[in-house]
C-alpha cells in the first residue's frame, strides 16, 4: 500500500466522521423539522365588556386587558356606554395588543325611571348615598349580541365561546381554558358575590341539582354574570336571545339562558363546581378633594389622561 493510498483513506474516513458528527449535532434542528405539528383547534372565545366612564375606568380596563393579553384566541367586545366612543378607550384599545371590537351606545335613563320600573329596580343604601339601581349593561351586551351574530353569519367558523365580562371582575386565566370545554352552556362558582363567599351551582353525580344563592334563590338561574359561557353557535340558532330592561333586578342572567337551556343541562366546569376562578370584585368609588379645599394651590392636571 502506498503512502499517497493510505492518506487518501484517512482523508475519507475523516470526512465520514465530520459527516456523522455534524448531523450528531445538528439532531435537534433537524427533529423539529420532520416532527409533524399538532394542531389542536381552539374556539374563539368572545368576551363582552360594557364599560362607562369614571375615574377607576382606565385603571380597571388596564387590569382585565393585562388578563386578556394572555388569554389565546380571544377576541374582546367592549361597547360603551356613551353617546359617542370616547378617546380614551379609542386610544386604550388600539395601544392593547389585543383583537378587538369597540360599540358603543347610551344607556336610555328614561327607560328606567317609570312607575313599573319599581319592580325592576333595586332600591339601594349604601355608605354614601340611597339611589335607585337598575341592571347594568343591558343596552350595551344586547348591541354586542346583534354584532356577533353579523360577524357570525359572515365567517366560516361559526363556532365560538360567548362570555359576558364586567370591566371590574377578576378572571383567572384557568376560567377561559374551562369555558372552551363547554358543548351548550357551562357553569362554574363566583367568588365574593350575592352576599356569599361564593356563589355556586351545586353538582349531584356530574349533573347540576341546584344552586346555593341566598339572593333572590327564586330566580330560575341563580348565579352571576361571571359565572357561565355559552357556545356561540347557539346565539344563531336562537335569534331573539336578548338581555331585557321588562326583567326585575338580578334576573339578567335567567333571561338570557331560559333561551338555551335547563337546569338540568347545564355543563358543571371547574372541577365539579369546586373551584373558584372568578370573583365578583368591585373597584371601591375614589374620593378625591375638591382643589379649592386645599390650603395651597397645586398645578392643574386636567391635561393628564388617568
Ligand atoms: N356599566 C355600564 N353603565 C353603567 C354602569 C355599569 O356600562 O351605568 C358596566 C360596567 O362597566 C360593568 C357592567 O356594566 O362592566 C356591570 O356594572 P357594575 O360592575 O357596576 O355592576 P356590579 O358590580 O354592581 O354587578
Ligand atoms: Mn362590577
Amino acid at each position: 500500500m502506498s503512502f499517497v493510498n493510505i492518506k487518501k483513506q484517512y482523508i475519507a474516513i475523516g470526512m465520514l466522521l465530520f459527516v456523522v458528527l455534524f448531523f450528531f449535532n445538528s439532531k435537534p434542528a433537524f427533529q423539529c423539522q420532520i416532527t409533524p405539528e399538532v394542531t389542536t383547534y381552539l374556539p374563539t372565545i368572545y368576551g363582552i365588556t360594557p364599560t362607562y366612564a369614571r375615574l377607576a375606568q382606565k385603571a380597571d380596563l388596564t387590569r382585565l386587558s393585562q388578563t386578556l393579553m394572555l388569554v389565546k384566541n380571544f377576541h374582546w367586545i367592549v361597547i360603551e356606554d356613551s353617546e359617542k366612543k370616547t378617546k380614551l378607550v379609542e386610544n386604550f384599545l388600539k395601544e392593547s395588543t389585543l383583537k378587538y371590537t369597540h360599540l358603543n351606545v347610551k344607556t336610555n335613563s328614561s327607560k328606567h325611571s317609570t312607575v313599573m320600573d319599581i319592580n325592576i329596580c333595586l332600591f339601594k343604601t349604601d355608605t354614601f348615598n340611597t339611589s335607585w339601581y337598575c341592571a347594568s349593561g343591558v343596552e350595551q351586551r344586547n348591541l354586542a349580541l346583534d354584532w356577533l351574530r353579523k360577524h357570525l353569519k359572515q365567517s366560516e367558523d361559526k363556532r365560538g365561546v360567548v362570555y359576558f365580562m364586567d370591566d371590574d371582575n377578576t378572571y383567572s386565566l384557568k376560567v377561559f381554558d374551562e369555558m372552551r370545554k363547554i358543548n351548550k352552556v357551562g357553569v362554574w362558582p363566583v367568588g365574593i358575590v350575592g352576599g356569599m363567599r361564593v356563589e355556586m351551582p351545586l353538582v349531584k353525580d356530574g349533573k347540576v341539582s341546584g344552586y346555593n344563592a341566598v339572593w333572590k334563590p327564586f330566580r330560575p338561574f341563580p348565579i352571576d354574570m361571571a359565572g357561565f359561557a355559552i357556545n356561540a353557535t347557539l346565539f344563531l340558532e336562537h335569534p331573539n336571545a336578548m338581555f331585557s330592561r321588562k326583567v326585575q333586578s338580578g334576573f339578567q342572567e335567567s333571561e338570557i339562558l331560559k333561551y338555551f337551556t335547563k337546569t338540568e343541562d347545564l355543563e358543571p366546569l371547574a372541577e365539579n363546581c369546586t373551584k373558584v376562578l372568578v370573583w365578583h370584585t368591585r373597584t371601591q368609588k375614589p374620593s378625591i378633594i375638591s382643589p379649592s379645599k386645599l390650603k395651597h394651590p397645586i398645578p392643574p392636571d386636567s391635561h393628564i389622561e388617568v
